[in-house]
């Protein structure tokens, strides 16, 4: 007998019918001798139905009443899918987030679960029944102490099925969808998408925040932390789907279940270079004729930034070990020859590097990382930000004293702490999945001074405002007054809050302003094994440049590369990558 939490999707309940085949499915796995916890989402688009509704009457709906609304869309499935068992004799009974006792952060709309109360389940699970609980919702207390409903985010029915499965220590978590389980990339986007046996958590942690809707983030993280079982399958077949795997198996702290340390590592590279080519055209198919040159020439690639400028060139710097840097001078001297442009380099450069789950999910860690490191003096040459690791690139002279600091800021122990670090990731195929996120918006800060803590507190001031900025670069070149550009990226719903966020801050930093960008779609390739690999980010330029697609901005992460395009673009560069990288061969 096996205790199992499984979650059916909003399409896998979206109609009468539906659900009644949900619960033959469960009635089967229950006659198998489980012992089960089913959670659902709302009915097929019922959330944004709920939605649309509110922003019929308001454009800005205070966010306790959107909770209180978007919660009864779970109350309407779980109570049809109980009716529903009850028809096929199982005895069954429906729970909210509350009943169970799902306790959160008061945060309305994006609330983490702080604990999950598992006696009223257990004692319904020992009476045989099915306990079938609402997703996505739960229960804080407000300070006048009445509870108040909360909601966890969209898509966070994933994330209460993974907590329960922790939280009840679950032999298994599966995860049932309109998708045969996790694939190579979205199969509404691209036809060929090909299904994955597996996937480790941190591959698709990174792929999940990127646009692979497939999970919520938060759940993997989850399943990461706490080593869950967990696994995605077709709610229409018995075929097994994808199994995620994660080596950690941490028990609940008292910190929360979802509120645990964010940061479980911290690493220092040593013996690092910086190159920066600055001026060079901004047309398709130059990055691919770098970075394939350098491939050539054997050179391990490490972080990769690139940002255009007033719209007609591109700075783009990329770090590599020390001693390759006399090849790479070459290789970058005899490029820029023929396609004009200035190199400069940087030797003595060290890399110092926060590791954990949930870290961009969590804005104000890149922050306090930005901000310890300003506070040491310690200047940022190149950032590097995803969901599982943000590094900074500094100078070697500093390393030290930075390590000491962000160990301390992090409330890391000595074996958190790795100097020099092996290659990661050999024997891994160095792309795993692609993802396409279409709500991304680009911004520029403009005229901001080049000094320890500008980076810093861009991102507190986000970060106060539950604002995460991603893809952050800052340019090499200097305006007139010393004074540099910083861009980024941020999801478009942010877009408008960011902006009032930030004019406080502008207002200290004379002549500086803040510019949107063109719309734009976000393309990322994930993999264990891109840091063993030499050429996987040239491949994936090279895969753009061939469909004439042009690049406006680059970054990279130890398992991620990512490039803005032009938003119309979007379809096409997620084929054109995929295919790139063979995926759409069986794997
Ligand atoms: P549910 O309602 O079951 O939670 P979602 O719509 O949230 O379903 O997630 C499933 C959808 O995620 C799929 O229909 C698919 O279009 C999309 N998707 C995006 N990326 C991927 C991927 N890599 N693998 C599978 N599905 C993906
Ligand atoms: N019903 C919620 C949503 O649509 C939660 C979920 O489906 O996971 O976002
Ligand atoms: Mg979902």
């Amino acid at each position: 007998m096996a205790l199992l939490v499984q979650k059916f999707g909003g399409t896998s309940v979206g109609s009468v019918e539906r659900i009644q085949a949900v619960a033959k499915r469960i009635a089967a796995s229950k006659e198998e001798g489980n012992e089960l916890v089913v959670v659902v989402s709302a009915m097929g688009n019922s959330t944004d139905e709920l939605s649309n509704l509110a922003k019929a009457i308001s454009p800005n709906p205070p966010q306790r009443e959107m909770d209180m609304l978007l919660a009864t869309g779970e109350q309407v499935s779980i109570a049809l899918l109980s009716i529903a068992l009850h028809e096929l004799g199982v005895n069954a009974v429906s729970m909210t987030g509350a009943q169970v006792g799902i306790v959160t952060e008061s945060a309305h709309g994006r609330a983490r679960i702080l604990e999950i109360r598992t006696d009223r389940l257990k004692s319904r699970l020992e009476n045989g029944q099915v306990v079938v609980v609402a997703g996505f919702q739960g229960t804080s207390f407000s300070t006048g102490g009445t509870a108040e409903i909360t909601t966890l985010g969209r898509g966070g029915s994933d994330t209460s099925a993974v907590a329960l499965a922790a939280a009840l220590e679950a032999d298994k978590c599966e995860i049932y969808s309109d998708v045969p389980g996790v694939l190579t990339t979205d199969p509404r986007e691209v036809q060929n998408a090909q299904l994955m046996k597996q996937i480790s958590c941190n591959e698709m942690l990174e792929l999940a925040s990127l646009g692979a809707s497939v999970l919520h983030p938060r759940a993997v993280e989850i399943a990461r932390n706490y080593g869950v079982l967990l696994e995605v399958r077709s709610s229409w077949s018995d075929d097994c789907g994808t199994t995620l795997t994660s080596d950690l198996k941490n028990s609940i702290g008292l910190q929360g279940l979802e509120l645990g340390k964010p940061v479980d590592g911290l690493e220092l590279l040593e013996n690092q270079a910086v190159l920066a080519l600055s001026h060079v055209p901004d047309q398709p198919g130059i990055a691919a004729k770098l970075f394939e040159a350098l491939s050539s020439g054997g050179i391990n690639v490490d972080l990769i930034i690139q940002a255009t400028h007033e719209g007609n060139s591109n700075d783009i710097s990329f770090t590599i070990s020390q001693n390759a840097l006399a090849e790479a001078n070459k290789i970058c001297e005899e490029l820029i020859k023929k396609l004009g442009g200035k190199l400069s380099t940087q030797n003595h450069m060290t890399k110092l590097s926060i590791r954990g789950a949930g870290i961009m999910g969590r804005p104000g860690i890149a922050a306090s990382l930005f901000e310890v490191l300003s506070r040491s003096g310690v200047n940022l040459r190149l950032i590097a930000t995803s969901e599982v690791k943000v590094s900074c690139v500094i100078d070697a002279s500093l390393g030290t004293k930075a390590l000491r600091s962000v160990g301390e800021t992090f409330e890391l122990t000595e074996d958190q702490i790795t100097i020099n670090p092996m290659v990661a990731g050999l024997g891994e195929p160095e792309v795993r999945g692609v993802a396409l996120d279409k709500h991304q918006a680009q911004v520029s800060v403009r005229k901001v001074p080049d000094k320890p803590g500008t980076a810093a507190a861009l991102c507190s001031t986000l970060a106060e405002n539950g604002i995460t900025l991603d893809m952050i670069v800052q340019s090499e070149r200097k305006h007139s007054d010393g004074s540099q550009d910083i861009s980024f990226t941020l999801n478009k719903d942010d877009r408008k809050r960011a902006g009032n966020a930030l004019i406080p801050l502008l207002a200290q930093w004379p002549g500086a302003s803040l510019e949107d960008g063109p719309a734009i779609a976000r393309i990322s390739a994930v993999g264990a094994g891109m840091p063993a690999k030499i050429g996987t980010a040239a491949k994936m330029f090279r895969a753009l440049a061939q469909a004439n697609i042009n690049i406006e901005m680059i970054t990279t992460s130890e398992i991620r590369t990512s490039c803005v395009i032009a938003e119309a673009d979007g379809t096409k560069a997620l084929n054109v990558v995929h295919n790139g990288f063979n995926l759409h061969q069986n794997i």
